[in-house]
Parts: structure tokens; C-alpha cells; sequence
């Protein structure tokens, strides 16, 4: 690795830095957020101890491991604002274990006496939890394999869950101390969800330890906020000629840096609430600023990636200048607002202009394919849940305007997964699984649109995505309405 002038490099002594958080999933968001919470820290006084060690679970983690091994572990975070940029180089973390090559490798730093911590990015889909009902898929391979994997004692695991179940195991056979797990993943209650999670595997093994987890680990709720786009080749190039900074995987993000989180650490925590470049707040209940973000951000992301792509639009900031899309998500945030309740510290209509400057900004790049990823898991956990009757806080109400704002995305979503030669690119499935299960629902509601069956046909499509909640007669029929306009006359009609 190479690094240029102008580029700021970590100020405290590497060598010195101890591994007292564990990651799993080092991607792209993790590096652009925890990290640069973790590297600040490492300037305070007695912070030695809180550095990172990270684990792949998945083979194609291999190029991960290679890269950032080939170049001691470091690597450089440049950030795009819309007036200003900076790159620095991140060396919070001192090693990186492959799980499917060296599964008894992660128990051990998962069972190390300086493991205090142990944080996550492994995508919604890294749950194996069933999000309608909230228990684990047990059907799902991975999950049966790590049964089957705990029960022999067996180290070769294939999911997080499974991992930390074993790690747990481990720790009371040995009766070492617990340790934290923190989620850093986007999804609601995201610690009540792995601890349901992990409980119900362990609990398939064995009681005792499902009661031992309950006691000695924690799992603190943690809301993440950054844009961060997947590194292109273009990205590699830019920052060697701008910068002089030869890097095999940097990572770019926009300046905005929030992580609100559950202040539950029994033994110890880092100030990463000192960090100069975000702001992390401890709090004592995280669910709203959870809420706020979920729905004004996350599914803001699904609301524009349909229509958008739909409209022919491939990258993010060039969909935000396109009037069509802006005025829709502005009135999509009015509607989604009214689910949203006050939280302290962050003003509501302040957030949602902020956002809207975020996604316009054209220095991330943010490609609207990659904002498809895994859709049916993302729209059935941001964006749906506005569509439930509790969904508004007592003495306001969802008008069939604000529904059809909500429904629109959906609308689109339906007419993405019927598919077709005519499909724009953005517009297909990006490893979306539970996406494929769902042509059959959409490619029936569609096909009804504009019959007499259209309601019922929605509802059915609404059941099988979203659950019972949201199949509501209300719901099912502004669905149709919108499907139906959608097929006749299009998405700009839709739109208007
Ligand atoms: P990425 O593709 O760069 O990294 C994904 C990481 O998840 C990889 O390390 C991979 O090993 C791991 N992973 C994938 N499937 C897994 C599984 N089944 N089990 C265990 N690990 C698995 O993606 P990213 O941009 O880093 O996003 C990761 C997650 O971060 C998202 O799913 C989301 O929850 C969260 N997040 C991302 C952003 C963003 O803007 N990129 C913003 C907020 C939150």
C-alpha cells in the first residue's frame, strides 16, 4: 500500500493495539462505519485494548482477507461529501480469519479473554430468521448443518448464529465471562433479533446454555447510519491519481456518520461517543431513532429504487435530479412520516431534507441495482410495516393518499419481479432469494390488475410478502389501484 500526501494515516502506535472486538462480516459498511468509530478511539488514552480482529463467514471473504493482509490489515476510507472530501487510512483492524478455512481459528478469538465485544454486519439475510413470524428458519441448510454441527461439538459451523452459539458453549464449559454481541446490521430491534435468534439455536442444543446466554451475553440495539456504495474499479484508479494512494479495496462513503446505541456493556466499553468524525450517542432505548431511520431512510431507499429504475435510472444522485422522482419521494416521506413518533436530538423535518441532500449527492455514486439487493427482505422490513393499522400513533391516520405514496414502490417492486426482456437492468432481482418465491403472488396480482379479481389478487400478494397485518381490504385495493394505472399507463403516470 502506498500512501500520498494529503492523506491522514492512524496516529496511534498500531503495535501496541490489542484485539477487544471481534467483527464479523468485514464489507464495505463495516469499514466505513464502526471502523472509523474503533480508529478514533484508538487515540484515546487507555483505548489500547479496544481494537478489531475481523471474520469472514463466507468463501468469497477470501479476497477481503487477501487484500487487507497484503496490506497489514489497513485501508483507506475516502469520504464524499458534497463540499468536501478526505481520505485516511484505517488500521484499527490486526487480523482476519476465514471461516470456511479456519473455523477453530474464529472460536478461539471469539473465546479470547480480551474478546469483550463481538460486532456484526452480516446482512439481514446473515439471520436465517423468518422476519414475518421471527423465529429461526430452521429449514434453511446452514442452519440444520449447524445443529447437527453443535450437538457433535463439531468447529465446522456456517452461520454467525452457529458460531456464537459454539463461542457461548465454550465459554461456560471454561466459565469465562460473557461477552457483548452488537448488530450492526439494518434491521429493527436488530440485538432483540440475533438474541431470539441465537437463543432458539441454542435452545435446540441445549437448555442449560440457552439459559447461560440469557444470563452472561447481552445484545444491545444498535442503529448504523452511512451511505456506503460497493468499491468500483473507477474508485481504485481516482484515488491513485488524486490521492497517490494505491489500494487493492478501498472504500468510499458519503461525510454522514451516525450509531446510536443501546448502552449495555457490563464489562466495559470504548468512548466511541468521543469520535471527532460521527456522532455515536449511548442511549437507554434505541427503537425510536430506530423507527425514524427505518422508515425516513432505509425505506426511502426501497421507495426510489423501483420507480426509479423502472424509469430507466441507474445510479442514485441521477434519479434524485429527475423531478419525477423527487417530488414522489418528498410526498413518500409525508406519507411514512405519519408512522414516525419524536425523537430527542433529531427533528424530524430536518432529517428528512437531510436525506434527500444524501441521496442527491453525486460524489458517492450509489448504483440503484445495488439498492435491489435483497429487496423482499428490505421492503418487508422498512417500508411495510407503515402499511399496518398500529403503524400510526393514536389520533393520526393514514389517508388512502398517504397509502397509495407507500404503495407505489410495491406497485413497482410487483412489476420488477413479473420480469421480461423488457426489464430495464437496474430493475431485476439482485441476490434477492426470497424475491424469486414471490413471482408467482406478483405475476397473479399483476395479471388481475385490471379485472374484477384485482383486490383479491393484491391481498394475496400482500399476505404472502408482508403477513396478515398489512393484507388489509384498505391496503389489498389502493394496491390494485396502483397496479392497474401502473399496467395500463405507466410508471411516469403512476408517479404523478
Ligand atoms: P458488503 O457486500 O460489502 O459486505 C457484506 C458482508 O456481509 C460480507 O462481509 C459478507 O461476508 C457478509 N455476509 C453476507 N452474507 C452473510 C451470511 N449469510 N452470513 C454471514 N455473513 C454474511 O455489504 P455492506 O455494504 O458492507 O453491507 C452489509 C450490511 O451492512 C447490510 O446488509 C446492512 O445491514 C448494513 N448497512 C449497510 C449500509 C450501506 O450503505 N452499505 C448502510 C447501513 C447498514
Amino acid at each position: 500500500m502506498r500512501f500520498g500526501e494529503k492523506v491522514t494515516c492512524p496516529k496511534y502506535d498500531r503495535e501496541k493495539v490489542e484485539p477487544g472486538i471481534v467483527h464479523i462480516g468485514v464489507g464495505n459498511f463495516h469499514r466505513a462505519h464502526q471502523c472509523v468509530f474503533v480508529d478514533d478511539s484508538l487515540s484515546l488514552p487507555g483505548h489500547e485494548s479496544w481494537g478489531y480482529r475481523g471474520i469472514g463467514l463466507m468463501p468469497a471473504d477470501a479476497k477481503m482477507r487477501d487484500v487487507l493482509k497484503e496490506q497489514d490489515m489497513m485501508f483507506t476510507l475516502w469520504q464524499k461529501g458534497t463540499s468536501f472530501e478526505s481520505v485516511r487510512v484505517i488500521g484499527c483492524h490486526s487480523d482476519f480469519i476465514l471461516a470456511p478455512e479456519s473455523p477453530e481459528k474464529v472460536l478461539d478469538a471469539l473465546c479470547a479473554a480480551e474478546t469483550k465485544i463481538v460486532t456484526m454486519t452480516i446482512t439481514e439475510k446473515g439471520y436465517f430468521v423468518d422476519f414475518t413470524t421471527g423465529k429461526l428458519d430452521s429449514s434453511a441448510p446452514a442452519v440444520s448443518s449447524d445443529l447437527e454441527a453443535l450437538k457433535s461439538g463439531s468447529a465446522s459451523l456456517k452461520t454467525a448464529l452457529g458460531y456464537l452459539v459454539a463461542a457461548a458453549k465454550r465459554r461456560q464449559a471454561e466459565k469465562a465471562p460473557g461477552f457483548v454481541i452488537l448488530s450492526c446490521d439494518n434491521l429493527q430491534e436488530n440485538g432483540c433479533k440475533a438474541k431470539a435468534a441465537v437463543l432458539e439455536m441454542a435452545g435446540e442444543v441445549d437448555s442449560g446454555l440457552k439459559a447461560w446466554i440469557s444470563e452472561n451475553v447481552q445484545f444491545p440495539n444498535s442503529m448504523v447510519d452511512r451511505i456506503t456504495p460497493a468499491t468500483t474499479e473507477e474508485v481504485k484508479t481516482e484515488l491513485k491519481e488524486k490521492y497517490g494512494v494505491e489500494d487493492g479495496w478501498p472504500v468510499v462513503s458519503e461525510e454522514f456518520l451516525l450509531w446510536v446505541v443501546e448502552d449495555k456493556f457490563p464489562s466495559g466499553r470504548p468512548s466511541w461517543d468521543k469520535s471527532p468524525s460521527g456522532k455515536c450517542l449511548f442511549v437507554e432505548d434505541v427503537l425510536p431513532y430506530e423507527l425514524l431511520k427505518l422508515r425516513l431512510l432505509n425505506a426511502v431507499h426501497q421507495a426510489l429504487a423501483y420507480p426509479a429504475s423502472l424509469l430507466g435510472h441507474e445510479v442514485v444522485h441521477e434519479a434524485m435530479a429527475d423531478s419525477r422522482v423527487f417530488k414522489f419521494l418528498k410526498a413518500y416521506m409525508a406519507a411514512a412520516g405519519q408512522t414516525v413518533r419524536p425523537v430527542k436530538g433529531l427533528k424530524k423535518d430536518e432529517w428528512s431534507k437531510t436525506v434527500l441532500e444524501r441521496f442527491s449527492n453525486p460524489a458517492v455514486r450509489d448504483t440503484i441495482f445495488r439498492l435491489n439487493e435483497d429487496a423482499t427482505n428490505r421492503i418487508a422490513v422498512a417500508l411495510a410495516p407503515c402499511l399496518q393499522e398500529d403503524a400510526v400513533p393514536p389520533g393520526r391516520s393514514l389517508s388512502r393518499k398517504h397509502l397509495a405514496a407507500i404503495l407505489l414502490p410495491v406497485a413497482c417492486w410487483i412489476r420488477a419481479l413479473v420480469g421480461g426482456a423488457e426489464l430495464p437492468a437496474a430493475a431485476k432481482l439482485n441476490r434477492d432469494d426470497k424475491g424469486e418465491s414471490m413471482r408467482g403472488p406478483a405475476g397473479e396480482a399483476w395479471e388481475k390488475a385490471d379485472g374484477s379479481e384485482a383486490a383479491e389478487a393484491s391481498k394475496k400478494f400482500l399476505h404472502s410478502a408482508f403477513g396478515e397485518k398489512v393484507a388489509r381490504d384498505t391496503v389489498a385495493e389502493v394496491l390494485a389501484e396502483s397496479l392497474k394505472l401502473l399496467k395500463g399507463e405507466g410508471v411516469e403516470a403512476l408517479l404523478r
